[in-house]
Order: structure tokens, then C-alpha cells, then sequence
């Protein structure tokens, strides 16, 4: 897809989904990024409430016995490994920055982001989302719904989760896309049109340049 039909493909899911990134706090960002792989929102949600309520911050997470980690994240799921993760999250950022997280907001993203990925636990995606959302940095993760859309819409077909992050960040780069709007349309529109097994197509915005308009999956 070339880079004018792109942008216009954002700015019309954009205006029909009307929706609004979260902002959040870099720690509370990455606790909750942790707590959320593999999980719904909800469950990811409860998880997070039951955690703070006893351990809230890198060094209190680092010093918390991991069995009980375990038993306040588990609605989240995975607890053995995400208790793993944040405790070397915690670990990290107590070692190496003293407890605090503000150098996510004020360093450069690129190298936010490796740092963050060189954290057992922090793929791409994690540490895309904590950029996001915490940093407000001009990052797409791709989850799920980002990758389905931009596949059928012919923005990044037939790639891997990783190939498409590459691809997005070309637009950004190349076209000048802006890829925190264009996160949130895609997601919304995953959601709410353009499902998984079958999507909407009567009712889509930008049907008239979808590669695989009136697909059933
Ligand atoms: S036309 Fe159908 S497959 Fe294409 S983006 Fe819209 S809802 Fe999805």
C-alpha cells in the first residue's frame, strides 16, 4: 500500500472509531504490560489491582517472596512466568537505575526500547507498549489485532508479528505515519469490524482498498 492511501486509511478508522490511547506511569506501564501477555484485559486488570495492593514498586516487587507474587497475579495466567518477569524487571531497574523509570519518558526510544528488550521477559511487543503508552512514543505494537488488520488491508500481508513491526516502522520512517494514531485505529477497528472469523466488510471504512475485502475466516 503506498503512503497516501496509508494515511488515509488512518485518518478514516480514526474518525470512525474515535478512540483514545491509555497514559500511564513507565512502572506501572511495565508491570501491567507483564501482566497482560497471553491474558484479556480484565484478567489482566485483576492481577494488577490484586499486586499493588502489596508490592508496588521495582524494589518492593524485588524483595517479595515469589510464591506469593505467583498467588496475587494469577488471574493473569502464566504466574510462574510472569512472577519470573517482573521480578527481573525489578531487578533491572533496581540494579541498574537506581528504582527509577523516568529515563523511559527521556531517553531516546530506540535505545529505551533495547534496553527494555534486553529484559528476560520483554519482547518487542512489551516493550513497544511501555514506549507507547507511557512514553507516548511513536511506536505501533503489534498485537493480534494490528496484525490481522494490516495483513487483509494489504499494509504488511502474509508477514510474521516481527515483519510487521519492521514494515510499520518504515511507514513511520519513510511516509511520515503516525503510528500511536494508527495503533489505536487499527486495534479498534480489529475489534470492532474487522474480526477475526467474519469481518464486517459491508460496514467498513476503507473496504474500497482492502486486498481481501469480504474474506471469511
Ligand atoms: S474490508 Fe473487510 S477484511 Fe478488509 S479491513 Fe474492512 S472489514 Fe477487514
Amino acid at each position: 500500500m503506498d503512503c497516501e492511501t496509508f494515511k488515509d486509511v488512518v485518518d478514516r478508522l480514526a474518525e470512525e472509531h474515535e478512540a483514545e490511547p491509555r497514559r500511564t506511569e513507565p512502572w506501572e506501564e511495565v508491570v501491567m504490560t507483564i501482566l497482560s501477555q497471553n491474558t484479556a484485559d480484565e484478567n489482566r486488570d485483576r492481577a494488577y489491582d490484586a499486586l499493588v495492593k502489596e508490592y508496588e514498586t521495582p524494589d518492593e516487587i524485588l524483595n517479595a517472596p515469589e510464591d506469593r507474587l505467583r498467588e496475587l497475579i494469577a488471574p493473569a495466567g502464566l504466574a510462574n512466568s510472569k512472577a519470573s518477569y517482573l521480578k527481573n524487571a525489578a531487578r533491572h531497574v533496581v540494579e541498574e537505575r537506581g528504582g527509577d523509570t523516568e529515563w523511559i519518558r527521556e531517553e531516546p526510544p530506540d535505545d529505551v526500547h533495547d534496553e527494555l528488550t534486553s529484559i528476560k521477559g520483554v519482547g518487542h511487543k512489551t516493550a513497544d507498549v511501555i514506549l507507547l503508552f507511557a512514553a507516548d512514543a511513536d511506536y505501533c505494537p503489534v498485537d493480534t489485532h494490528v496484525d490481522r488488520v494490516t495483513g487483509r488491508l494489504g499494509v504488511a500481508p502474509d508477514m510474521s508479528p516481527a515483519k510487521t513491526r519492521e514494515k510499520l516502522l518504515e511507514y513511520r520512517d519513510d511516509c511520515g505515519i503516525d503510528l500511536r494514531k494508527a495503533h489505536v485505529a487499527l486495534i479498534s477497528h480489529g475489534r470492532a469490524t474487522c474480526h477475526a472469523r467474519s469481518p464486517e466488510c459491508g460496514e467498513c471504512v476503507v473496504e474500497n482498498v482492502c486486498e481481501k475485502y469480504g474474506v471469511e475466516e
